[in-house]
């Protein structure tokens, strides 16, 4: 897919486990289960889907996905599948760790900046070295004094070496990083979440990083028990279904394990999933 100067592709850097209770929240299992099964421990597939733009002078990575510093405790725990990872799945697309020049961080969880930091000679450093990492500044202000609700979600070997090293740049709010790249701040999931909006003149697509996990998500109720304030994710479901509904945006999914993208439309039961795809065409 093409969007102004960009090209979009789709880059996998892995596949992880979490409870399915968790990612469904009040959803009953009698339900969720239909569209993502659960294993023998009641966990369900993620995949962690980021997102590469390429034009003539910008290759830009949303999100890093988790990286390779895990312990094997939480391999298990997680079932990482580590045969998948970022620097093999850029290859694919004839680039190097050396090529990014930005990494747009949607927020510091680490399923979502794990890919940002790699060990070197026993000490970490930022994994894309010519690139400058954006985020926003309240979701790291919060990520380096979390609750003790959410502490486990953010681990501080995934950015603080990027400020360490000058290359964490923080975003305040709502702003236009070029003529075709936007972001949208949610609060929902977590404090200042930054989506990414990519548009032209004709076609528009959102990363709804963790808004919407996965594509069943669509549904309103369909909310993760991790969200730290799920009525004003009902809210913001709500206002950014609308405009995709209404301007026929596509929808970018970063955790669905079998749809990248997928379109929604009005119907008499309010706004509902209308095409999926596994990955631009
Ligand atoms: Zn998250």
């Amino acid at each position: 897919m093409q969007i102004g100067k960009y090209k979009l592709k789709t880059v996998i850097s892995g596949f992880l486990s979490l409870d399915g209770g968790a990612m469904f929240g009040i959803i009953p299992k009698a339900l969720w289960e239909k569209t993502n099964p659960a294993d023998e421990l009641n966990r369900v597939t993620l995949s962690t889907r980021n997102l590469l733009l390429v034009c003539a002078d910008k290759k830009i990575l949303i999100d890093t996905g988790m990286g390779n510093k895990w312990d094997e405790k939480s391999q298990t725990i997680y079932k990482i599948d580590q045969a998948v990872n970022l620097e093999s799945e850029l290859l694919k697309h004839g680039l190097k760790l050396e090529d990014i020049t930005d990494v747009l961080l949607t927020h510091l969880h680490f399923d979502h900046t794990g890919g940002s930091t790699k060990l070197e000679n026993g000490k970490l450093v930022p994994a894309f070295p010519n690139a400058k990492y954006l985020v926003q500044k309240k979701n790291f202000e919060w990520a380096m004094n979390p609750s003790e609700r959410d502490k486990g979600s953010y681990i501080k070997d995934n950015f603080e070496p990027l400020i360490k090293e000058g290359v964490l740049n923080l975003v305040d709010g709502e702003i236009d990083f070029d003529e075709n790249i936007s972001f949208k701040v949610i609060n929902g999931h977590t404090f200042s979440q930054q989506m990414i909006k990519i548009s032209d003149s004709s076609n528009t697509l959102l990363y709804c990083c963790d808004l919407m996990p996965f594509v069943s998500q669509i549904r309103i109720p369909y909310i993760m028990g991790y969200d730290l304030q799920p009525l004003i994710t009902v809210q913001e479901k709500k206002k950014y279904l609308k405009f995709a509904a209404d301007e026929n945006w596509h929808l970018y999914f970063g955790h669905d394990p079998n749809y990248a993208l997928a379109t929604v439309k009005h119907s008499g039961k309010g706004i509902v999933q209308d095409k999926t795809f596994k990955d631009f065409e």
